[in-house]
């Protein structure tokens, strides 16, 4: 029998909320020897902290923390990344590629619960729920009226996980469905789920709804920019549970100002959390969460695992 011992590993765990069921991860680091660095800032690190703190260690699991060319190449010792998620955008992807660093993603864990925000965020831009709570709060007892979500039509961008579970909820809601996604081709599953595949033009026209699933990327940094908000109807809504860098928020403010489109409700911001200026907090048509999508108790618990799991695979296996 060949008997071994196997290297301890130093790994970094960086996302807050990883902590929340530690219990789920000991079990699976248990098995291997390992010296565990945990963030206990209670915020998103830094990339001088990131730096630091990747400076000495094999692996690291990762949320939203920067992980760009200076921490990578300052990381001399990393050879994976486990992402809590599965947003890669915080990671600089040819660099790690061209280090040799592999890298995971948390696929599927957080999948319903960014869907389920998604559509709670079509009701409580719709019927006004963050403002008339608000309003009754302060005293006051006035009511804005609202529309039903029953044979609107939803414009998903992105039709990957995410966007297909968006579908199957919208289908039971009774919405007609318009998908775009330039790398999607299984009309086979679109005809199951009751969607269109349209364009990006046929969504922003013909969307009461649209609502972004995809990646941010150089190719879809600011795709709903001026020109793509002047393009939607003045009804309608946009709501962002992906990337706040997918949408200029400063055409976004413009637009809703100016009624080009009716309200818009948002996950996520380039700059997280926004500041006190951000314009678009003063509007009440516009209302927000402060990345909550995948901060559930089944999400967290599910990416605890995965990722857990991909880091204890990638280093030892
Ligand atoms: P996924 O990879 O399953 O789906 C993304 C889809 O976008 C793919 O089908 C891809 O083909 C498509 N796509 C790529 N480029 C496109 C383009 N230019 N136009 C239209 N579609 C394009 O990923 P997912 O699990 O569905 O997650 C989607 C995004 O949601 C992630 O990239 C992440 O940014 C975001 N997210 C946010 C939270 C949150 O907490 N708010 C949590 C998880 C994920």
């Amino acid at each position: 029998m060949e008997v071994y011992i196997k290297m301890k590993k130093k790994i970094l765990i960086t996302p807050k909320s990883f902590f929340s069921a530690r219990d789920k991860a000991e079990e699976i680091f248990s098995k291997y020897q390992l010296e565990i660095v945990e963030n206990n800032t209670g915020k998103t690190l830094t990339k001088q902290q990131m730096i630091e703190l990747c400076s000495d260690v094999d692996g690291v699991i990762v949320g939203i923390d920067p992980m760009d060319e200076d921490v990578l190449m300052s990381a001399r010792k990393l050879k994976a990344i486990s992402k809590y998620g599965v947003g890669l955008d915080n990671i600089d992807l040819k660099v790690a590629e061209k280090l040799g660093i592999k890298v995971s993603i948390a696929k599927g864990a957080n999948t319903r619960s960014v869907a389920e925000l998604a559509v709670g965020l079509f009701f409580a831009i719709s019927r006004n729920i963050p403002k008339e709570t608000y309003i009754v709060k302060e005293g006051k007892w006035d009511r804005t009226i609202g529309v039903e979500l029953l044979d609107k039509t939803v414009g998903i961008i992105g039709f990957g996980a995410i966007g297909r579970e968006v579908a199957k909820m919208a289908k039971g809601l009774g919405m007609n469905i318009l998908a775009y996604d330039p790398y999607f081709n299984d009309v086979e599953l679109a005809k199951a789920l009751n969607v269109q595949i349209a364009d990006m033009e046929e969504i922003l026209e013909k969307a009461d709804f649209v609502t972004l699933h995809l990646p941010l990327n150089e190719e879809t940094n600011r795709l709903i920019n001026r020109e793509a908000l002047s393009k939607m109807k003045k009804t309608a809504y946009l709501i962002n549970t992906s990337r706040g860098e997918l949408v200029d928020e400063d055409a976004l403010y413009d637009a809703l100002k100016n009624g080009t489109i009716a309200g818009a409700a948002q996950d996520v911001f380039s700059q997280e959390p926004p500041c006190k200026d951000n314009k678009l907090l003063s509007l009440d048509n516009f209302i927000l969460t402060p990345h909550i999508g995948a901060f559930t108790r089944e999400a967290t618990e599910r990416m605890v695992i995965t990722s857990a799991k991909n880091l204890m695979e990638m280093l030892f296996e």
